[in-house]
């Protein structure tokens, strides 16, 4: 007997009919004989639903009452679910984060989770019940309710299965598994029957938002198996393994596509030592993450700085350039939020030459300009105009042959 840990998405439990669905779906697993452990999502678009309603309210968005607010979309789904399963014989009961025993910091919004003591779920099983959790949430150890951003119900799910040593942890979603790029975007992406940990965190880290990155990092850290799958079709999906499975494959796996960040460029910035560790130390002070950095070659002892920021933390990140500005002598600082990142991936790459002037040639042959670029031993992105970046994941996807036939 296998204890599983089935997470479901928004879409999920977007409705009455499909969460009687999964319902008759963990009724069925419990049938085959395995414990089951269900995570739960906010119904459809709920949480952005709860967003927008506290925008109306308020000019600002206090974080505690935030995450009191989202955690809502959760604890609704979870009753449900729960009450649903019952109505197919299959004895359940219904936990919140915090009573699931996930203790997380008290960084509202995005905590971390500090420890796992999921005692109450161990005795629900024992128990023959099936356990469902508020997916995303959590309990301070200050004892505020927490969220752990956006996506976070992967992680819940992650972090159940590692606790309680499950021996697979399923994310159910609404595509049939990890595709070489999104099938919404690319409508001749394939289905990965497997892909690496590596890989699946620098997609996961770049826009490939079918799986959260730290809920990746987690899998990883604690060797949980994950398989991501349809909640529609209940078919095989993608497995995440530690392997390399493109060692004899195709240079490049997958191309992703990111419209959620903004580029923030200083000018005129003296070329001298301490420059941008003054500016990116009061960056990291606000809590504002940094993703790409390019500093042109100085002229004149001048040089310019880029950087992307999430689009959420462009108006933080704004106002500290603002206020280090004159402290370390920048003559401007200029904010674009109509940028785009797309991004190829694939182990293969490290040993397989030609890759980045492929990816150059074939954006250059679409007239799309490049106007950062970023590199890790398994991946290249490029910052180009926003609008253009659906039309370059789908021609990169298709000079790398990815093209399904
Ligand atoms: P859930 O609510 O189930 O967590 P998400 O919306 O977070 O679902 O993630 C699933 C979505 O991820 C898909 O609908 C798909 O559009 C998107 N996606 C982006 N890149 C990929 C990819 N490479 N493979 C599969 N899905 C992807
Ligand atoms: N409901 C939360 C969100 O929309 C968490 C999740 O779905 O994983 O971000
Ligand atoms: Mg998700």
């Amino acid at each position: 007997m296998a204890l599983i840990v089935q997470k479901f998405g928004g879409t999920s439990v977007g409705d009455a009919e499909r969460i009687r669905a999964v319902a008759d779906h963990v009724a069925r697993t419990r049938a085959a004989g395995n414990d089951v452990v269900v995570v739960v999502s906010a119904m459809g678009k709920s949480t952005d639903e709860l967003i927008r309603l506290a925008d109306e309210v308020s000019p600002n968005r206090p974080p505690r009452e935030m995450d009191m607010l989202l955690t809502a979309g959760e604890r609704i789904s979870m009753a449900l679910v729960s009450m649903a399963l019952g109505a197919r014989g299959v004895e359940s009961a219904s936990f919140t984060g915090s009573q699931a025993g996930i203790i997380t910091d008290g960084d509202h919004t995005r905590a971390k989770i500090l420890e796992m003591r999921p005692d109450r779920i161990r005795e629900a099983l024992d128990a023959g019940l099936v356990p469902v959790v508020a997916g995303f949430q959590g309990v301070s150890t200050e004892r505020d309710i927490t969220t752990l951003g956006r996506g976070g119900s992967d992680v819940t799910a992650v972090a159940l299965a590692a606790a309680l040593k499950a021996d697979v942890c399923e994310i159910y979603t609404d595509v049939t598994g990890v595709f070489s790029a999104d099938p919404r975007v690319v409508a001749k992406a394939r289905r990965l029957p497997k892909i690496n940990f590596d890989e699946m965190m620098e997609m996961a880290a770049t826009g490939g938002r079918v799986l959260m990155l730290r809920s990746v990092e987690f899998a990883r850290r604690h060797h949980v198996p994950l398989h991501v799958r349809s909640s529609f079709t209940w078919e095989p999906g993608t497995w995440i393994v530690e392997e390399d499975p493109t060692m004899e494959e195709a240079t490049v796996t997958a191309v992703t596509d990111d419209t959620s960040e903004a580029k923030i460029t200083l000018d005129g910035v003296p070329d001298r030592p301490g420059v941008a560790a003054q500016l990116f130390r009061a960056l990291a002070d606000a809590g504002v993450n940094v993703d790409m950095i390019v500093q042109n070659t100085g002229t004149n002892g001048l040089t310019a700085i880029s950087f992307t920021v999430a689009l959420t933390d462009l108006a933080e990140a704004r106002a500290v350039c603002h206020a280090v500005k004159d402290q370390i002598g920048a003559t401007s600082v200029e904010t674009d939020d109509q940028i785009g990142r797309v991004s190829i991936i694939g182990a293969g790459m490290k040993s397989a030459p030609g890759v980045t002037a492929l990816m150059f040639e074939t954006l250059s042959d679409n007239g799309i300009n490049i106007e950062m670029i970023s590199t890790s031993s398994i991946r290249i992105s490029c910052v180009v105009r926003s609008e253009r970046v659906a039309e370059a994941v789908r021609c990169l996807h298709t000079a790398f042959g990815l093209d399904a036939a």
